[in-house]
């Protein structure tokens, strides 16, 4: 999805005017995209209406670009779906809160189950498991093992899963412990056993909230699972589980749209602290697979004079860029924030790159050495002779090798940029059809 819709985006997010044909095929991409990533058709309507009429808002507005307008409205309107705020766990006013986790089989609940369990004791609480799955074998020793790495209580006995449960929440009870979780069994899809078994925990326990499980790899199910869950048991709130592989994450966008249930955890990985409280505005960036496109482009119009860019990219192209430009435009990305921190933000960025320590020190020095110059010298490095750059390195605090090595990657680039005869990238890209 990602990918596609980075495509879609990227064609009118450098033009600096739409067309109503630029807004429809981009509308389209948008649609095509959000389908593939599992996301329910009404769930797609909805936004695409949404987006196209803020397009069409953008169209006139001068501040940002068009095209990022249509990037933000996307991303706007998915959080929209999806819903503004964190879930929050509403604790009883009368100890111990009790949750019970439901779900199909394999979907994570064991593994959340011990996982929420982490989490909450590092918030203070004292919770108390208790395994209720008492049809798949080795399903009460896998929440023992998990419960020990979490450091939390197991309650577990060979009757049946109403007993487990009754049981354990008055074990709980008398061991003062503030918050019970309880394991369920699941099956491979739903049926009346399945549905007939933790609707009567539900009843024998009647547990405060109830947590539905939903693998994120099943995408369109999720919703169908989800209803019939929700007839049975009321739903509380949904946990999404593997959101560390490939999955899409549309899964998301329509359980909370169609069925109307917040998500409000998210597990993404097999380790116990893999799990975290659901982050809409996170989840959205990921259904856009553009990193944080956003938040970049947020800065972006805060810090950047358009026209400083755009006479850099200019200069850039016609194989006029000097020392004098690469400052200004040194200076225009500096004012963003640490290198870092913006080059995180940027989508297609390579993980190793992101990951790679970028030294800062490096690039002040650089900075110090260009501000050196006179803008003569700036204008054309060539005049700078062994005097001119022994006054350099001095004002600058560097040595003359260090202002060499950097005069000598600039006519590199240069060069290099020649030989590429860059051109205009974005008038190359609008022109070429999918
Ligand atoms: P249950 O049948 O619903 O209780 O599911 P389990 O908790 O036993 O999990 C099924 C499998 O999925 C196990 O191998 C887990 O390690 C794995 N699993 C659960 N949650 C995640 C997750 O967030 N990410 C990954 N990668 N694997 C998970
Ligand atoms: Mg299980």
């Amino acid at each position: 999805l990602g990918e596609r819709l980075e495509g879609a985006l990227s064609r009118i997010r450098g033009k600096t005017r739409l067309t109503q044909a630029d807004v429809d095929e981009a509308l389209a991409e948008i649609r095509r995209a959000l389908l593939e990533a599992d996301v329910n058709i009404g769930v797609v309507n909805l936004i695409s209406e949404r987006v196209g009429v803020a397009a069409v808002g953008a169209m006139a507005s001068p501040s940002l670009t068009p095209g990022q307008q249509v990037v933000k409205a996307v991303h706007n309107e998915l959080i929209d779906v999806l819903g503004q705020d964190t879930y929050r766990i509403r604790f009883a006013s009368t100890p111990p809160t009790i949750l019970l986790l439901a779900g199909l089989q394999g979907s994570g609940k064991t593994t959340a189950a011990a996982k929420l369990a982490l989490l909450l004791r590092r918030q203070g609480r004292s919770p108390y498991l208790i395994a209720a799955d008492l049809a798949r074998p080795g399903a009460v020793r896998q929440l023992e093992i998990l419960g020990e790495q979490a450091g939390v209580p197991v309650f577990s006995e060979p009757t049946t899963p109403v007993e487990v449960a009754t049981k354990g929440v008055a074990e709980a009870r008398r061991l003062a412990r503030d918050v019970v979780i309880i394991d369920t069994a699941g099956r491979l899809a739903i049926d009346d056993a399945l549905m007939n078994e933790v609707s009567e925990i539900q009843k024998a326990t009647q547990a405060h909230l109830r947590f539905l499980v939903v693998d994120a790899m099943i995408g369109q199910d999720a919703v169908v699972t989800a209803r019939a869950f929700d007839e049975r048991l009321e739903l509380s709130a949904v946990i999404l589980t593997k959101l560390d592989g490939d999955a899409r994450g549309g899964a998301a966008l329509s359980v909370k749209e169609v069925v109307g249930k917040p998500i409000a955890f998210a597990s993404v990985g097999e380790k116990l602290e893999d799990f975290e409280p659901f982050y809409p505005d996170r989840m959205a960036s990921r259904i856009l697979g553009m990193g944080d496109v956003l938040s970049l482009i947020e800065r972006a119009q805060d810090t950047m004079d358009e026209d400083v860019a755009k006479k850099g990219a200019d200069r850039l192209r016609t194989g006029h860029f000097d020392l004098e430009d690469f400052l200004e435009q040194l200076r225009q990305v500096r004012k963003m924030g640490p290198l870092k921190g913006v080059l995180s933000m940027l989508p297609g960025v390579p993980k190793e790159l992101k990951n790679q320590d970028i030294d800062e020190g490096e690039i002040s020095r650089i900075e110090a050495i260009v501000s050196s110059m006179t803008k003569a010298e700036r204008k054309n490095p060539s005049i700078i002779d062994v005097s001119r750059r022994a006054r350099i390195a001095s004002g600058s605090g560097t040595t003359q090798l260090q202002v060499n090595t950097l005069l000598k990657q600039f006519r590199d680039m240069n060069k290099m940029m020649r030989q590429m005869g860059v051109g205009p990238p974005s008038a190359t890209r609008s022109r070429a059809k999918s």
